[in-house]
This record gives structure tokens, sequence and C-alpha cells, in this order.
């Protein structure tokens, strides 16, 4: 993986402070002894094919790479082969020549419940936290941002990233294989921070929100989507073990508890954009993602409810700026 050129994009930026420590991190991050998969993964890298695109479009439900003329026949089985070896695939759709991936989320139905509520965001320099393969920050790039940084610390989600910018070449994006937390504080640089589908994960709710907020520069905007649940002010469910069977969640707040933890880490014009029960529609099993997922996850005679017995996930969308 060569990030080189995004660097260069980076110092262009501003972030040549960042760089310093950043460009080591990677590297020891990406070394192939760290991890079980990534020599296997870098290998799948490695042996995708070349095909010149005829087209690509960012900015549309399907983030999609060329077309199916581009592929002959032998050479379309050949990356049909690879790209099932990096499974499961979660966020997406995505197309690459007549390859549709069919992903476990239809990640376009969260960008369509945002999109309509944040600020343009044409040449606006972003930072995408937990973006998973980066079908969100791809949309960014196609609503015309001038730099899309997205970071997540899952490798198969960078993997799965820079499998589409095989295709797409270099734009000025990337998915960089760090968490939040190795983001140095009080960087006040980007003038839109998303978090989605991340503060749940966190055991430090407020910590995170904090963090998000040293992210941004003064005026800038942050998008915060995650679980929430029913409740009053100051209420907050810590489940007691799994959620809808997900083992590291920790807060979910109800709409009032997360609006007075946004005003009382400093963000002013906090708003609630919306409120979703995720169907099982939205989340599914698919030949990509062949595991479990939601309808396997909620009480099977009470939909209202996972598994567990607790309200089934809801996701709420607030909109936030910095001071
Ligand atoms: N933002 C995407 C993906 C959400 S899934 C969406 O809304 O569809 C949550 C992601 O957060 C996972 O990909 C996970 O790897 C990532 N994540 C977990 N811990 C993180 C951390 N400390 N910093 C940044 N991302 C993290």
């Amino acid at each position: 993986m060569n990030y080189q050129p995004f660097y260069q994009l980076m110092q262009q930026a501003g972030f040549s402070q960042w760089l310093d420590s950043l460009q080591p991190q990677i590297e020891t991050i990406l070394n192939p002894t760290r991890h079980g998969h990534l020599p296997e993964w870098l290998d799948i890298l490695a042996a995708l094919p070349n095909i010149a695109a005829s087209s690509m479009d960012f900015n549309a439900d399907v983030i999609r790479v060329g077309e199916a003329q581009d592929c002959d026949t032998e050479t379309r089985a050949q990356l049909m082969d690879l790209l099932k070896k990096l499974h499961p695939w979660r966020k997406g759709p995505y197309q690459i020549h007549d390859i549709f991936i069919d992903t476990e989320w239809r990640s376009d139905w969260k960008w369509q419940r945002v999109k309509s509520h944040i600020a343009d965001l044409t040449n606006r320099v972003v930072l995408d936290v937990g973006c998973g393969s980066g079908y969100h920050c791809w949309r960014m790039l196609g609503a015309g941002a001038k730099l899309v940084v997205g970071i997540d610390p899952t490798l198969l989600s960078i993997v799965q990233f820079q499998t589409m910018q095989h295709f797409t070449g270099q734009h000025p994006i990337a998915v960089l294989p760090i968490g939040i937390e190795h983001v140095p504080t009080q960087l006040q640089k980007f003038d839109s921070v998303f978090s989605m589908g991340v503060l749940y994960h966190r055991r430090s709710p407020i910590d995170h929100l904090l963090e998000l907020r040293g992210c941004l520069r003064p005026g800038g905007e942050l998008i915060l989507e995650t679980l929430v649940v029913d409740g009053d002010l100051g209420f907050s469910l810590v489940p007691k073990g799994r959620y809808a069977n997900m083992r590291n969640v920790w807060f979910i707040p109800s709409c009032l508890t997360l609006e007075s933890w946004l005003q009382r880490c400093g963000f002013d014009n906090v708003r609630l954009a919306n409120v979703n029960t995720t169907s099982i529609q939205e989340q599914r099993s698919t030949e990509w993602m062949t595991l479990n997922s939601l309808s396997d996850c909620l009480n099977p005679n009470n939909s209202t409810l996972s598994i567990e017995g607790y309200p089934a996930p809801k996701r709420a969308i607030f909109i936030a700026e910095r001071a």
C-alpha cells in the first residue's frame, strides 16, 4: 500500500506536523508480521488485474468504477475470485466493471438520510472517523470535497478500500489504518468531521465527542450518527453484555441525553436531523456477507426487541458546530 501520493496532498492541505507521527505509525501498523491475514490480503491486492476504466461515478448510490465492456470474461472471473476472498463485505454497495458487490449494508440509505442536512462539502477538507471500507468517503468526494481522510483500524476494510482505489486510480481520498485515538488532539484542521456508527463502540463517549471536536477547525461541522434509545434527559442504556449480538457496545443514549453531551462538550447549534429504526432491508446477509445479520439479532417473536430483549437498533443523526 503506497500512501506517498496522499501524504503529499495532506502536506499541501497543511497537515505536515501530523505527518511526522503518522507516517512511522502507519508503517508499523502495516508490518505484515503484525496481523495474521495481512500477507494474504497484500497478495490479493498485488494480484488485482489492471483494467482501464472507461468511466466511474462516486456521486450515485452505487460507487462504480468501469463498465462491463472494459473487462473480458477471463479477467472478470479472476477478479470475482479475488474479490470474494475479501469476504465479508459489510459497507457499500460497489460496482467494479460489471461485478456488483451487494454488501451487508445499504450504506447509501444512511447517506440519503445525512446528505440534505449537512454543509455543502464543495472544497471542504473532511474526516470520516470509523469509515469502514470508505463507502461514505467516496460519496463525500463525489459531493465535491477537496480532501477526504477516512480512518479505520480494521485492516480488512483498508484492503477493501485499496481494492476500489486500485481500479479508480489516485484521487484526493484515502482510508488510513488508524483509530481516532491516533489523531493528534486539537488538530483543529477539518471543515467537516463525520463519526457514524462509532460512538457506541467507545467506552468513553464524552471523550470521543471531545476527540471529534479537537479535529474540527473553529466553525467546522460535526456529523454524528449513532444508536439511540427512547428515554428522558440523562437516560442512557449500557447493555449488560451483548447488544443485538454485538460484543463491544457501551453507551446508547436517548436523543435528549446525546444532545446534552454535545452541548457540554462545547458544540453549538446542536440539532437532531433524523431518527430511523434500522430495517432488515438495510442490513442483511448477502452473497458478499454470508454471516448472520440484523434479522438474526432480533427477537424472532417481536422484531421491536433485540435477541437480548433490548429495544431494536435505532439510529439518530446529529449535526453540530465547533464554536
Ligand atoms: N461509518 C461507517 C461504518 C461504521 S461501523 C458507517 O456508518 O456505515 C464502525 C467502524 O468503526 C468499524 O469499521 C470499526 O472498525 C471502526 N472503529 C472501531 N474503533 C474505532 C476507533 N477507535 N477509531 C476509529 N474507528 C473505529
